[in-house]
């Protein structure tokens, strides 16, 4: 194209943008004019990835729009934090994804569960959390909740008669994970969800682990999933968000009220990155999950492995639920060592990675390790193996994984060489 030509047709296109300028002053002054664009989207440019909107204020034609338009109902746009094209879109997606018709967007995973809390519960009641639960989750629930009046009591989550031992008048919430953190335990969601109905509590779930793929919660009855799409949904390792769904009215009504209230809105380029990752979401997830399990297999044939943790694996606790209830898994295990392994021996083998990053969170695209004092977190039942290193595993080639686990047990060799079996 000539030059001239090129900027002709750039003129063209500035002009078919141009908004009317018959309000627009032409006397205005600068710092006026640099605050009313003449931008519009162009017609006709239909990309792939929907825009991104960064918005606080939302501009009404008139005061009648402003009285009428309701933020509630998500069917007008009424200010930043109550949602942009961006937020419906990726709320839309997310509640697609697992069923739900409602979903609310928060800025973390954690700030999602603290969401559910704060809508369901008042002073006086009493909220049940798994002891295997995502470890700030329940130092909210004890710690943060107990100032407001509201008393926090931890489940087994592999007996669902402990539910009921605890459950009292004023208990109103029954929170779920599957698998638990960090220890990977699959519970009997189905009789938990049982017990919870026969005893009129509102159920959630932390469903991050199955990223909303391996597990669908409100077939099993649960009435609200909470996730951080910090892990698999964002899957670059650079977002931080959570999101809450539900496919009931009333609680959705309840949520949403709270989230408004304590301004839990997330930024379009976050939604926008959450809904780029959302593109490759199940490829990774089944890569992770397949390279997950031959890592789980690998580890369990290692003679300075003890138990392999992972739901998928024969003898993983709580493996038969995960067969009756679940489609996949995570790329996430936990193995401990055998014998006598001081923590500082542990810590030795997860310094000598060199392809796993020592770091919290997972579902992005490096692997992770993270050895964990799960004697200390899980108490009594830990106690022959107080240290478990929990793997999360990223998208690098699993064989290169596998050589790397390898050579630093060789590397770490001393602190295993004489294994008390
Ligand atoms: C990471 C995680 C969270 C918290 O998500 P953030 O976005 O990091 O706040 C909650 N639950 C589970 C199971 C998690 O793995």
């Amino acid at each position: 194209m000539a030059k001239n030509e090129h900027e002709g047709r750039l003129e063209q296109i500035a002009v078919t943008n141009r908004m009317p300028t018959a309000d627009r002053g032409q006397n205005d002054a600068l710092a006026t004019q640099l605050q009313h664009s003449t931008y519009r989207p162009p017609e006709g440019f239909d990309a792939v990835p929907p825009p991104i909107h960064r918005a606080s204020t939302v501009l009404f034609p008139d005061t009648g729009a402003m009285r009428s338009r309701e933020w509630r109902e998500r069917t007008g746009y009424t200010y930043g934090l109550h949602g942009t094209p961006t937020t419906f879109t990726l709320e839309r997606r997310l509640a697609d994804i697992e069923g739900a018709r409602h979903c609310v967007l928060c800025p973390s995973g954690l700030a999602a569960i603290a969401l559910v809390n704060l809508a369901l519960l008042q002073q006086g009641d009493s909220v049940l959390v798994p002891a295997n639960g995502y470890g700030p989750g329940v130092e909210l629930a004890e710690r943060m909740l107990a100032r407001f009046g509201i008393q926090a009591c931890r489940y087994d989550p592999l007996d669902p008669g402990s539910v009921v031992a605890l459950a009292t008048p004023s208990t109103r919430l029954l929170w779920l994970e599957a698998p638990g953190s960090v220890t990977m335990e699959m519970p009997d969601l189905r009789a938990l969800v049982g017990q919870a109905r026969t005893l009129g509590l509102v159920t959630a779930i932390d469903n991050t682990w199955s990223a909303g793929i391996a597990l669908k919660p409100f077939e099993l009855g649960i009435d609200i999933s909470m996730q951080a799409l910090t892990k698999y949904q964002s899957g670059g390792a650079d977002v931080l968000m959570g999101a809450v769904l539900t496919r009931d009215a009333s609680l959705y009504a309840r949520l949403s009220d709270a989230h408004m209230w304590t301004g839990q809105g997330v930024g379009g380029d976050d939604a926008g990155l959450v809904l780029r990752g959302l593109h490759s979401l199940a490829l990774r997830y089944a890569a992770q999950d397949a390279a997950g399990r031959r890592i789980a297999q690998w580890l369990m044939s290692r003679p300075e492995v003890g138990r392999v943790f992972h739901p998928a694996l024969e003898g993983s606790p709580g493996h038969a639920f995960w067969a009756r209830d679940c489609v996949g898994a995570a790329g996430l295990l936990g193995f401990t060592f055998r014998g006598d392994v001081a923590p500082a021996d542990v810590d030795a083998f997860v310094d000598a990675l060199r392809l796993f990053g020592i770091g919290y969170s997972w579902g992005g695209p490096t692997s992770l390790a993270v050895p964990y004092d799960v004697g200390a977190m899980r108490g009594r039942t830990w106690r022959d193996a107080p240290t478990l290193v929990r793997l999360a595993i990223g998208l690098e080639d699993v064989d290169d994984l596998i050589a790397d686990l390898a050579q630093a047990f060789t590397r770490a060799h001393r602190s295993f060489d004489a294994p008390r079996v």
